[in-house]
């Protein structure tokens, strides 16, 4: 097992456009942050830790910065009761910049993380009251002044493709970023998710939908200064100075296992997936009684193809051909031909890769070439 992720479902207030798990009333925290730990000796009991060294731990959400210092503190205590989490871990915290402080800053280095995952997505003031963000764009840029004093290995998510981003506003977001030195970026398009406040929101035409080409045209924009700028693109939202990848999201893209904690948290063996309750009660409730409340699914082999597929064509490396058996690669060569001619894809010695052009349609692509 290399990875530990585990989801803390509670934010201050709803992004519109968030189709992740999470709740804004904060009253059932210490419950959850019980049943978390409780979870992870139900998980040792179970065998769902493997021997060996834990690489990587991750505190995802919803918002783990909302979490007590005391919290946070409290799990890694339960996960180091019953794992090994080496010493060169990858210990990395999400945090929204309206919850860093001075202090917090301080805490989280003495406990142990070392990489900080800010969600900025834009420093226009403008741009996060169209999302609903609760923060403002002072805080935006204070956090990243404070944060960059504290951590070396710090990470921010930046959305493009959102109705009054125009591309010089874009150009000046990305620049914030790098000329503060954040050596990773993850760069979404804004997407507009089913029964999301913003799917609502556009089709009741309170707000502006959400054009594809703009979209295409902002992420050609962003990778070419972010390669000038010295970061390598090693997935497809996201990018890198050497030596910062993140080691925790790689280790998905590789196919390795992971341990998921927490409501609606998902977990691989190599096999087989499972994913916990997304209900912060019934999660609660169950684990009081004993159960870790999750489905599993036991990958098929054309499953785990599809995946491999799906996943590795989005990174830096691309489809290794050999990881293809005989009996599927004809086929697979045979579907990705039309992407070859049109310049989607391109095809070395080992692998088939996307182009600069293809990127932008990466699921695309890959879900054509399923089997
Ligand atoms: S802070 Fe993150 S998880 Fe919470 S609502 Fe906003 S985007 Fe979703």
């Amino acid at each position: 097992m290399s990875g530990i992720y585990i989801h803390i479902p509670f934010c201050k207030q709803a992004c519109h456009y968030c189709n992740f798990h999470f709740s804004t009333s904060l009253r059932k925290k210490p419950a959850l942050i019980n049943a978390v730990c409780k979870e992870i000796q139900l998980a040792a009991s179970q065998k769902l830790f493997e021997a060996g060294n834990i690489d990587t731990v991750y505190f995802g959400g919803g918002t783990p910065s909302l979490m007590d210092i005391e919290e946070i503190e409290q799990i890694l205590a339960a996960l180091k009761s019953k794992c090994n989490i080496s010493p060169q871990a990858e210990i990395t915290l999400e945090a929204n910049p309206d919850d860093i402080s001075e202090q917090k800053l301080t805490a989280w280095k003495k406990m142990g993380i070392n990489r900080l995952s800010i969600g900025i997505q834009s420093f226009f003031e403008e741009d996060l009251r169209w999302m609903n963000r609760a923060h403002n764009a002072d805080q935006a840029i204070n956090c990243l002044h404070l944060a960059t004093q504290f951590f070396d290995n710090i990470t921010i998510d930046l959305i493009y493709g959102v109705p009054g981003l125009t591309n010089e506003k874009w150009k000046q977001n990305v620049n914030t970023a790098i000329d503060l030195g954040v050596p990773h970026l993850s760069c979404y398009a804004l997407t507009v998710e089913p029964k999301t406040p913003l799917d609502k929101l556009i089709k009741t035409h309170k707000k502006e939908n959400v054009y594809e080409e703009k979209q295409s045209e902002q992420f050609l924009l962003l990778m070419k200064w972010l390669s000038e700028a010295g970061y390598e693109h090693y997935e497809i939202s996201n990018f890198a100075k050497p030596g910062f990848r993140s080691r925790h999201n790689s280790s998905y893209w590789k196919g390795e296992s992971y341990l998921g904690l927490g409501p609606a948290a998902h977990s691989f063996n190599g096999a087989e997936r499972w994913w916990n309750v997304a209900n912060n009660q019934k999660y609660i409730d169950a684990i009081s009684e004993g159960t870790i409340p999750f489905e599993k699914e036991e990958l098929t082999a054309v499953q785990k193809l599809n995946e491999y597929l799906m996943i590795s064509l989005r990174t830096i490396e691309g489809i290794e051909l050999k990881r293809i058996e005989e009996s599927y690669l004809y086929d697979l060569l045979k579907k990705a031909d039309k992407y070859i001619l049109n310049k989607s894809i391109f095809k070395t010695e080992s692998f088939l890769k996307l182009t600069d052009s293809g990127k932008f349609y990466a699921d695309g692509i890959a879900a054509d070439l399923f089997f």
